[in-house]
């Protein structure tokens, strides 16, 4: 399944590790890449080095209009998920969620959510119904989303891998 993440209101002032860290999960846990509606180049250049040394080719995009990537995304046969405590809950939906997108875009937010995301999203989900945080969310959705096989992916053209150990670290740093 092709997976997106869109990130809502991040504000540049005080939203700065919160919207890395959800672009650090999409990438680590298999989304192509993030559309951010503010325009913070600030994350965009930190995502890239990760990727730059960890691999793979997650992309992020800043300074969308979320109404238009919505609407182009859903032209594309794309649906769309909108993670909210007010939604469904995760354990509900997911298997349906799994039956019919092919191509996904996860919504998540920062401060108040506009109403016209709720009647723009196909679904509208709660990784429980009570209220925590964006990386959670993500975290968890991507997971149960893809029955945890995420946690296995291989990155291409990573500069630098780890070698699993039980016990201490080992980093293999590759010739590129
Ligand atoms: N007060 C905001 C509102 O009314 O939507 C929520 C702020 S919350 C810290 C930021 C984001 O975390 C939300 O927009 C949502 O995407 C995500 N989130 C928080 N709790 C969630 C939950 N239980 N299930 C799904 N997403 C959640």
């Amino acid at each position: 399944m092709e997976l997106i993440i869109l990130r809502l209101g991040h504000r540049p002032e005080r939203d700065k590790r919160i919207t890395t860290h959800v672009g650090l999960v999409g990438r680590a846990l298999g989304a192509k890449g993030m559309l951010l509606t503010s325009n913070d180049k600030g994350i965009e250049r930190s995502l890239r080095e990760v990727t730059s040394s960890w691999g793979g080719d997650f992309f992020v995009q800043t300074g969308v209009k979320w109404k238009e990537e919505v609407t182009n995304w859903k032209r594309e046969g794309g649906k769309v998920c909108h993670l909210t405590m007010y939604g469904e809950n995760i354990l509900d939906v997911i298997g349906e969620l799994r039956e019919r997108a092919v191509k996904l875009m996860v919504v998540v937010g920062a401060e108040k959510v506009p109403y016209a995301v709720f009647e723009a999203a196909d679904w509208n989900i709660a990784v429980g119904n009570q209220p925590h945080s964006e990386i959670a969310a993500l975290a968890l959705f991507l997971d149960h989303l893809q029955e945890g096989k995420e946690l296995k992916t291989k990155f291409a053209d990573a500069k630098l891998e780890i070698e699993p150990k039980r016990r201490g670290k080992a980093m293999k740093v590759n010739e590129t």
